[in-house]
């Protein structure tokens, strides 16, 4: 194996000690079926190569050409989660991931049809999960969509995007509710969830939990948290484009 691949052991003890630990919160705290997703971000292939050792196959990446070289040397068992703001020209380049299993931050409707058109193209016979991102916290800097325009987006999707598996809504939250309980956001969610379903006659899951908070979110009912640093510690900051 590539050596860039081979985690030391004294890293991979302490990968696997962390995973397990937040397993074991996931199992206390979940009211529904939640999977975890580690996130990766910024951390080396050898760190995701040290993580499999425990099972774990969902690894979420915010930035399309990490993931990109990630996914080309590392197993293609593993279930890609793009977490990252989505540009409509990366459609392309994340459709051409074998392996990519989820899209989570869809943010309307022209990128629903830009990520569905794509990913036919690529060849992709199987649908794509997704979910759509809501900005449930209102700040203008926050991607996702309104939650007033949530109902037509969810519509939209079912409608026309059939290479699509519309999966449920997520949610990042604001860093201030990250700390207040009940959140607010994953409060908000929990409606959003309530009313969709009702309306589109469909199931959806909830995508909201980081490592501040998913122990919260699990308890509101979130069905895929995202935690990265609370496994693979602290991250340095990034300056590159998505
Ligand atoms: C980075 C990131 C996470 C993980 O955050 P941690 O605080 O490291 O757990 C989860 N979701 C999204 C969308 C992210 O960008």
């Amino acid at each position: 194996m590539n050596s860039d691949l081979v985690p030391t052991l004294e890293r991979e003890n302490e990968l696997i000690e962390n995973i397990n630990d937040v397993l074991s919160d996931v199992e206390a705290k979940k009211v529904n079926e939640a999977r975890l997703v580690l996130v990766s971000k910024t951390k080396p292939a050898s760190d995701i190569v040290a993580s499999l050792k425990t099972g774990q196959l969902h690894f979420g990446e915010n930035y399309t050409q990490e993931l990109v070289e990630k996914a080309k040397v590392l197993p293609k068992e593993i279930k890609w989660h793009y977490i990252g703001r989505l540009q409509s020209n990366k459609c392309k380049t994340l459709a051409e991931i074998p392996n990519l299993w989820a899209v989570e931050t869809i943010d309307g409707k022209s990128k629903a049809k830009k990520m569905n058109d794509a990913w036919a193209a690529a060849g992709n016979k199987n649908k794509l999960n997704i979910y759509v991102q809501v900005n449930t916290s209102e700040e203008p800097n926050k991607g996702g969509v309104e939650t007033v325009d949530l109902e037509e987006t969810l519509a939209y999707i079912m409608e026309e995007c059939h290479n699509l598996n519309l999966l449920g809504i997520m949610t990042i939250g604001s860093v201030e509710n990250s700390n207040v309980v009940p959140n607010p956001d994953f409060l908000k969610m929990g409606e959003l969830r309530k009313n969709n379903e009702a309306k589109l006659g469909t199931k959806l899951e909830l995508s909201m939990g980081m490592t501040q908070d998913f122990e919260h979110a699990l308890e509101l009912g979130s069905n895929n948290v995202r935690v990265g640093q609370k496994i693979f510690g602290k991250r340095a900051p990034k300056n590159v484009p998505n």
